[in-house]
């Protein structure tokens, strides 16, 4: 492996099994839904800038291709509001490089050095300074010191335009944009943090090519990686059996087993840990994740706030029945059947089958060949 980029170091430094499984082994790791949702926030905004359109209904149509093409269901709406926002819109500029790929050695004067790649999300020359942008559909912001991204990118701008950089996190989600000006030591120390991974993958490697058991160079990590591993499923024990799929029925009425006792064994231990958490406190993780304790709270309507929460959205000039509903247990609950409802003007709506395990009728228990 020559060709690195920040995803597969830090894939290598989450996980290096995953990271051998993907990269080394080439085992088509399923997509998961933050994965596919990002990848769909970035291609409208991408195709939205490239084409200069800011206009809502290019973003709804472009949303919905995403959705349309996308290997896991996704939601239109979500992708649409993530998109369609004025932290979007004000980054649009004639100057834009979208999606610029630049790939330079990690080593400039060594010609055996490994090369770093990257698809940069949008940087533009502001003449006294190149401003790096990188969009982030993350439930939680953070700084971009945090990781080593924007510090490799960065180092990589400053070396194509030999000009300072200041780099922006945009959050669609939580609407942050933290920006940092990264200093010639910390690109230099992004740069050597990337430089020490590859070296030391590239030796694991020739190790494996030579014999070496890659199980031992390459272990698993479980931790906070294992949320987005699209390995999850095969990783038993914190060990990647035979890649696969399922060939057999026997396969998958194994299979179904293991899910089964994993549900239980990962309520057990939920249960073993939240004991252990409301009485020591948290539990910090590989991966930079916590077990803590924490409360939740929502809001509930009586009716008499509903009738002024009602009040207050046609006082605003809004369709107050574009915010409320009715679910299916208040319609139960006023006694309607679907005729009734139907009458009314709903439309039903199939949601796409979901894998759910039911009870066998009795005397069909299964046996465990067809
Ligand atoms: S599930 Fe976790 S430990 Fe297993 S391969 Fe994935 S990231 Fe590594």
């Amino acid at each position: 492996m020559e060709i690195f980029s920040f995803s597969r170091l830090s894939k290598y430094e989450d996980c290096p099994a995953g990271f051998y499984r993907h990269y080394c082994l080439k085992v088509n790791e399923p997509p998961t839904l933050p994965l596919v949702n990002g990848k769909g926030v970035h291609s409208v905004i991408e195709a939205a800038m490239r084409l200069n359109k800011k206009d809502m209904l290019f973003f709804k149509v472009m949303s919905k291709m995403v959705v349309d093409n996308a290997p896991l269901v996704i939601d239109p709406e979500e992708i649409f509001q993530l998109t369609y926002q004025n932290m979007v819109l004000a980054e649009f500029h004639p100057d834009n490089q979208i999606e610029q790929h630049l790939q330079l050695p990690l080593l400039p004067d060594d010609p055996l050095s490994p090369v770093i790649q990257m698809y940069i999300d949008l940087n533009r020359d502001e003449g006294g300074y190149v401003q790096l942008v990188d969009w982030k559909t993350n439930h939680k912001s953070y700084h971009p010191t945090e990781t080593k991204q924007l510090g490799l990118y960065s180092w990589a701008l400053y070396q194509k335009y030999n000009k300072p950089v200041r780099s922006k996190l945009v959050f669609l989600r939580t609407r942050e944009t933290p920006e940092h000006e990264f200093t010639k030591s910390e690109m230099e120390e992004a740069r050597e943090w990337a430089l020490t991974l590859a070296l030391e993958i590239q030796d694991k490697l020739y190790q494996v090519q030579h014999g070496a058991d890659h199980r031992e160079l390459f272990p698993t990590r479980p931790g906070g990686a294992c949320r987005y591993c699209g390995y999850s499923h095969e990783c038993v024990n914190g060990e990647l059996p035979v890649p696969g799929e399922i060939k057999t029925y026997e396969e998958a009425q194994a299979l179904g087993g293991e899910i089964i006792r994993l549900e239980s064994a990962l309520d057990n231990m939920k249960r073993l840990m939240k004991g252990y958490v409301e009485t020591c406190g948290p539990v910090a993780v590989e991966g930079n994740r916590q077990f803590i304790m924490q409360e939740s709270s929502y809001w509930k309507w009586p009716p008499k706030a509903l009738k002024a929460a009602f009040d207050r959205i046609t006082g605003e000039n809004k369709d107050p029945f574009e915010y409320f509903s009715l679910t299916a247990t208040q319609a139960g609950k006023l006694g309607w059947n679907e005729e009734v409802i139907k009458k009314l003007g709903a439309q039903k709506k199939n949601k796409s089958p979901a894998l759910k395990h039911v009870q066998l009728p009795e005397g069909k228990a299964a046996g465990l060949s067809s």
